[in-house]
């Protein structure tokens, strides 16, 4: 009998459930990868209570990637203009070291810095928190989250006291309307659209409303789309707020009792009517009107939104106005409802438990709090004051700091920001201006790689075993079903190493990560995200736990706040009240296109998989442009014709695909193309690095652009 491994998908936040066996025990059936090489065996885990069973392309084909064109050893180069040699760990191990310390004594410890990924497991931030932001002293340690979901962090943190998504994928199944806003969930969560489809068409009452600019495969299948103007999201969901309180929607016991400032926000909304709202959004007041009317009967509201409310330079406000719409409702801490941000990476959510964003601290505390910056030092056995108070620099601060000569070192893992960072010309010409870059990956080539002195390769999901957590807080333990290739170590320990070789023995003297997670989760204790009742022992027994999950009460938690307190001073979910500043680059006659960003099923990222794998690879082999037929007259290009997208910053050459499915004025380009997989088709060639005042997250998904038609000669 076949033995399959449990574990987890480690592409998207959905965090689907796979079991993986190997190819030597399926004898004939052997199971090959797309070009007939034996590859290991992946399907559903119907165990999982996340995905029952189902997963998508990118999950069903992971197997093919595991072994193609990964970092086999260490490689280091004096300068960029160099080749790598292959060198030793020990080697390594020592340039970073000596390297770290001239940085700290000469420089001092803030300009070392750590970029990471929501593709770590929850040891390896972990980890990497103790060893920067404990012994080192500096709180530079970012992750690409920061590109993702830091919005979400912040207008939680802001309404609610804390940081947490409320809410559980159960909820999907027992909502009466979904509001969907700025997430394209089919194709990039495809296994919740999947579990609310499902339950939509058992229950054909269940309303589903979608705003985005496009008319995206989720849109395709709402009741309702509000196609709005890209940066409008503030005044529909103001003026949706209007329409309640004039139709007498609202929950008064509810605002009474759980929350503070509604009046404030009262008189903010009094002003948008439907009239004003449905001009500025570009809708119809029957849409805006049927809107209001679906969530107002409605007796379980489930919102749901990603990147196309996070990355946003008012993405916090943008969060905190749909939480809004719940307290004046009274939507949450009831199964069906509440807010529900879906995270992007599989463990961006153990990123935010263990502290992995520049502001954070591990168990959802913050480096500015003395008392959360003095439990920390305790658990860590740190002099008090070691942990700098200042926030550290996050992603894009990285960037204008490499620009200013203040980080001396750069410590990238897990992530490709030569593709994902914003203004990448910019980015690539800070990167090329670092006095020393690490860079740790699964993978090689990268188009990150061309920037770094020295490659470490890391040992991926499928080797090591750790912990991830997904967008409905359920974390799950993924065992290392496979040896690394070549001399590939975990992350955590290759930075457990290098904090041993800076003296920190007894600090990262861990014999598995197993050990490094007993120690995290102390520092989860009495905190919002309290697991101290999970191990990986129980995990290995039990199988997926959400938490809160704690010693006193271990009982896995499926909802946030169904007490209805939160975790504020005096206990109530706070209002806010905004009005929308508008796109940070809006459009104007010299650049009169709004370029909007996005992801397309089949693909992840920047590919660095998925370009990798034949079948999704095959889904969407090149990048394009979608254009409306309006702007595709005016500009006389048709199907497939090239033309070349000009912002600001920097300009790249699309073929054209003319839709009725992007709203004339507006175009889409897949932000998943980089250098190594097509020539001059970077979505962030052109994109700003203006970001959201709270959150600091750039506004990726808008920029001002012209077109210009390519002539062959
Ligand atoms: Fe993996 Fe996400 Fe697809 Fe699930 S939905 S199989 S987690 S990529």
């Amino acid at each position: 009998m076949t033995e399959f491994t449990k574990t987890l998908c480690p592409y998207c936040g959905v965090g689907c459930g796979l079991e993986v066996s190997p190819p030597a025990q399926l004898g004939k059936a052997t199971h090959r990868d797309s070009q007939g090489n034996p590859t290991w065996r992946v399907r559903g885990d119907k165990a999982h209570p996340s995905s029952q069973g189902m997963v998508c392309v990118k999950g069903a084909t992971i197997a093919e990637s595991l072994d193609k064109n990964r970092l086999h050893y260490p490689m280091v180069r004096d300068s960029l203009d160099q080749k790598f040699r292959r060198a030793t760990w020990d080697e390594a191990f020592d340039i970073i070291v000596k390297r770290i310390q001239t940085v700290r004594y000469t420089q001092g410890p803030e300009a070392i810095c750590m970029y990471g990924s929501g593709q770590f497991q929850t040891e390896d931030y972990y980890i990497a928190q103790k060893l920067l932001k404990g012994c080192l002293g500096s709180n530079n340690f970012d992750a690409n989250s920061r590109l993702c979901m830091s919005s979400a962090v912040a207008g939680y943190i802001q309404s609610f006291g804390s940081d947490g998504p409320p809410c559980c994928y159960e909820d999907l199944e027992l909502t009466d309307c979904a509001f969907l806003i700025g997430t394209n969930t089919a194709e990039c969560h495809p296994i919740i659209f999947n579990r609310l489809e499902k339950y939509r068409k058992k229950n054909r009452k269940v309303k589903m409303i979608v705003v985005d600019p496009r008319r995206t495969p989720t849109a395709e299948a709402a009741d309702l789309h509000l196609a709005i103007r890209p940066g409008t999201d503030i005044d529909l969901l103001n003026g949706i707020a209007h329409l309640l309180m004039r139709w007498g929607y609202i929950d008064p016991g509810f605002i009474e009792d759980c929350t503070s400032n509604f009046p404030l926000y009262a008189e903010v909304i009094r002003h948008y009517s439907p009239e004003i709202v449905a001009h500025q959004c570009g809708i119809s007041v029957e849409d805006l009107e049927t809107a209001a009317r679906y969530w107002g009967d409605s007796q379980r509201v489930l919102s749901l939104w990603s990147m196309g409310v996070n990355q946003s330079s008012e993405g916090t406000a943008k969060v905190r106005t749909i939480i809004n719409l719940h307290l004046m409702t009274g939507q949450i801490g009831k199964p069906g409802a509440g807010p529900f941000s879906l995270t992007g990476q599989p463990n961006a959510m153990g990123g935010r438990e263990a502290g992995g964003l520049a502001h954070l601290l591990p168990g959802y505390r913050l480096v500015k709090n003395p008392q959360h910056r003095a439990e920390v030092e305790e658990l860590w056995g740190l002099p008090s004051g070691r942990i700098s108070p200042t926030p550290g620099l996050t992603a894009w601060d990285m960037i204008t700091g490499l620009e200013n000569g203040v980080v001396g070192l750069l410590w990238i893992a897990a992530t490709n920001p030569a593709v994902s960072m914003p203004d990448l010309e910019r980015t690539k010409a800070a990167l090329l201006r670092s006095p020393f870059t690490v860079y740790q990956d699964a993978y090689y080539p990268t188009e990150t790689a061309a920037y770094a002195h020295v490659l470490l390769p890391a040992a991926q999901w499928s080797e090591k075993t750790g912990v991830m957590t997904n967008s409905e807080r359920r974390v799950t333990l993924c065992p290392a079903f496979r040896q690394p290739p070549g001399e590939a170590k975990a992350d955590w320990e290759i930075f457990a190493e290098v904090g041993r070789r800076l003296g920190y023995v007894k600090e990262f003297a861990f014999a598995n990560s197993s050990e490094v997670y007993s120690e995290f989760v102390k520092l989860t204790r009495n905190r919002p995200c309290d697991m101290t009742a999970i191990s990986h022992e129980r995990l290995r027994a039990q199988g997926p736990l959400q938490w809160p999950c704690t010693s006193t009460n271990p009982t896995p938690s499926k909802r946030l706040y169904t007490d209805l307190r939160f975790p504020t001073p005096d206990g109530r979910a706070r209002f806010a009240a905004y009005h929308s500043r508008g796109l940070a680059e809006p459009p104007d006659p010299n650049y009169p296109f709004v370029l909007t960003t996005g992801r397309l099923y089949g693909h992840w990222h920047t590919q660095t998989r998925t370009g990798r794998i034949e079948k999704t690879r095959q889904m969407h082999p090149e990048p394009f442009i979608e254009i409306h037929p309006r702007d595709a007259a005016t500009l006389n290009v048709d199907d497939n014709q090239c033309v070349e997208v000009r912002s600001r910053r920097g300009k790249a050459k699309f073929p054209v695909k003319v839709t009725r499915a992007i709203a004339p004025g507006t175009v889409f380009v897949p932000m998943h193309w980089g250098a190594l997989w097509a020539d001059n088709a970077e979505a962030n060639a052109l994109t700003h690095p203006e970001s959201c005042p709270d959150s600091l997250q750039p506004e990726l998904k808008a920029c001002a652009v012209q077109i210009v038609p390519v002539t062959v000669d």
